[in-house]
């Protein structure tokens, strides 16, 4: 299986940690995760530092040709 990551803005560097897009503290824990029909995984992030939130998106299936 591939494992690719959707990198959609705001980019994250690696899959365990994304930065906050406004004040850059580093997130630890998702506020919520979520499968889509897309094969992907959609994690909901709050900073705990200046309450942005935001959503990052990982590919866990190939592509469909
Ligand atoms: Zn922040």
């Amino acid at each position: 299986m591939n494992a690719e990551i959707a990198c959609q803005a705001p980019c994250v560097e690696n899959v365990g940690r994304p930065h906050c897009p406004r004040c850059g503290s580093v997130l630890h824990v998702a506020e919520q995760s979520a499968f889509n029909l897309n094969g992907g995984i959609r994690h909901d992030w709050v900073c705990d530092d200046c309450g942005e939130e935001f959503a990052t998106s990982i590919r866990v299936l190939p592509l469909q040709a």
